[in-house]
């Protein structure tokens, strides 16, 4: 399966969406990934890619500001490059429990995880929209649909992805362009360096009847397939990717 389009991945120097990067490059994309404006690892991590042959475009945005969002469009427009795949991948956690949770705590996990698929999308639909062809695909949570402890504010900001895709999926259905969620459970990455081992082993492991924390890559497998052709019938689907944790 190769492609020419290209593809945008947020938050792709790391984790599901290095592997989503990876996974895209390898179907024949020319791949654009954003890091964090603070990323300091930015050129150590081009050139570990190139020298296993993944060369990616590397844009600095930060996700949760519109206006970063229209400057990153217009750095992309002036590279020449018109983005018919974008993977809304960036994301972060600030868990604790409701009755001590700060105000910050849920308003940067709001605008991180939910406002930037408005501020991200709003730069790159128009165009699939023009062209007839695009795929959107909006990284949600097992957390999103279950509930979590600790997690009022990331499962409120996951689920309302969701309500996101199914109604842009409604919109954007008879121009070519899908929508869809893929909600990961347990995957082993950077951002579960906030749970403790321990609990890992002890609580969320024996959780999952596959036994094992996914890998990136398990992600990005399914990513890449619903971003090809061969999967112009798919929109407004919520696909989860959890080892059986939780089925619905
Ligand atoms: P990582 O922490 O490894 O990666 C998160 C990425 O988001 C980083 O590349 C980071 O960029 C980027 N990012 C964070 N904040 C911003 C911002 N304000 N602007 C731009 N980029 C930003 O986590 P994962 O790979 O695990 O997570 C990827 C996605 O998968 C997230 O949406 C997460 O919620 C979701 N997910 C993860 C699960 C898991 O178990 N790991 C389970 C379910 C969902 P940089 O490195 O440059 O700072």
């Amino acid at each position: 399966m190769t492609t020419e389009h290209v593809a945008l991945v947020t938050g792709g120097m790391g984790g599901i969406g290095e592997a989503i990067a990876r996974a895209l490059h390898d179907n024949g994309c020319t791949v654009l990934v954003t890091h964090s404006p603070h990323n300091d690892h930015v050129d150590a991590w081009l050139e570990s890619q190139a020298t296993q042959g993944y060369r990616f475009g590397a844009y600095g945005v930060d996700v949760a500001d519109f206006s970063s969002c229209q400057r990153l469009a217009e750095q992309v427009a002036q590279d020449d490059h018109t983005v018919d795949i974008l993977v809304n991948n960036a994301g972060i956690t600030r868990d604790g429990r409701f009755l001590k949770m700060e105000r910050e705590d849920w308003e940067s996990v709001m605008h991180t995880n939910l406002d930037s698929m408005f501020n991200v999308t709003k730069q790159f639909c128009a165009g699939m929209v023009e062209r007839g062809w695009g795929r959107i695909v909006n990284i949600g949570s097992i957390n999103g649909t279950k509930g979590q402890f600790g997690q009022c504010n990331y499962a409120a900001a996951k689920a309302g992805i969701h309500g996101f895709t199914e109604s842009l999926a409604l919109e954007l259905a008879r121009h070519g362009v899908t929508v869809n969620t893929v909600s990961p459970g347990y995957i082993d990455t950077h951002m579960l360096a906030a749970v403790p081992r321990d609990v890992l082993e002890s609580k969320v492991i024996p959780q999952i009847p596959v036994g094992r924390l996914g890998h990136p890559e398990e992600i990005a497998a399914f990513v890449a397939l619903i971003c090809s052709d061969a999967a112009a019938f798919m929109t407004g689907s919520d696909v989860a990717i959890n080892g059986g944790q939780h089925m619905y």
